[in-house]
C-alpha cells in the first residue's frame, strides 16, 4: 500500500455473522495531514462495528481526537476535541465500472468501494477528519482579534489605536454633515 496515510486493513473473512468490533488507537504521526492548517495533536481513537451482508459492508463507528489549530483572528494556537460518529458503506468495486465512474461514486462520503480480501476503513476516518475541522478556527467564539493598526492581541491588552479609530469616524461624519 503507498497510501501516505498507510491504511487500516480489515480482513474482509474475520467479519462474522454478529459483525467485528474494532477500535484502534493510532499515534498522531500515523496521519498525514501536511499542507492543511490543522494538526492533530492526541493519538486518535477509532471504535466501530464492521457488519457484512453478502457483499456489501458496513461500518460504523466514531472518531475521536484532539486538533491544534492557529485562531483565524489573533493568531494564537488553541486545541480543540472533536468527537464524531460515522457510517461507511463499502461495495465491491466491479470489473465493468470505469475509474472515472469509480471516482464519481467516491466522492460520495459515506460510499467507499474494495476490490479483493480487505477493506481500508482509514478513508472514512480521514474523510471525518476533514470534515470536523473548522474552517474558520477560533480560540474562543467572542474573540477580539488583533488590532490593524499595531497588532496588539485585544484579548489580552486594549491599545491606544482603537479610540483614535473611532474619532476619525466621528470626524468623517461630522464632514459628511457639512
Ligand atoms: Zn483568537
Ligand atoms: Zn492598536
Amino acid at each position: 500500500m503507498s497510501d501516505s496515510h498507510g491504511g487500516i486493513w480489515i480482513d474482509i473473512e474475520d467479519i462474522g455473522d454478529s459483525g467485528l468490533d474494532i477500535e484502534y488507537i493510532k499515534d498522531p504521526s500515523f496521519f498525514d495531514f501536511k499542507g492543511k492548517d490543522f494538526k492533530i495533536v492526541k493519538d486518535v481513537t477509532i471504535k466501530g462495528t464492521i457488519n457484512r451482508f453478502d457483499n456489501d459492508i458496513y461500518l460504523n463507528g466514531r472518531v475521536s481526537t484532539t486538533l491544534e489549530y492557529i485562531c483565524s483572528r489573533c493568531l494564537n494556537i488553541f486545541t480543540e476535541e472533536i468527537g464524531t460518529e460515522f457510517s461507511a458503506e463499502y461495495l465491491p468495486e466491479s470489473e465493468g465500472i470505469t475509474k472515472e465512474e469509480v471516482e464519481l461514486i467516491a466522492s460520495d462520503l459515506n460510499s467507499y468501494y474494495y476490490k479483493g480480501e480487505g477493506i481500508d476503513i482509514l478513508p472514512p476516518i480521514i474523510d471525518q477528519i476533514l470534515l470536523s475541522i473548522s474552517l474558520k478556527p477560533l480560540c474562543n467564539e467572542n474573540c477580539k482579534g488583533l488590532c490593524p493598526h499595531c497588532g496588539q492581541n485585544l484579548n489580552i491588552a486594549i491599545c491606544s489605536c482603537k479610540r483614535e479609530e473611532i474619532n476619525e469616524r466621528f470626524s468623517t461624519l461630522k464632514k459628511i454633515k457639512f
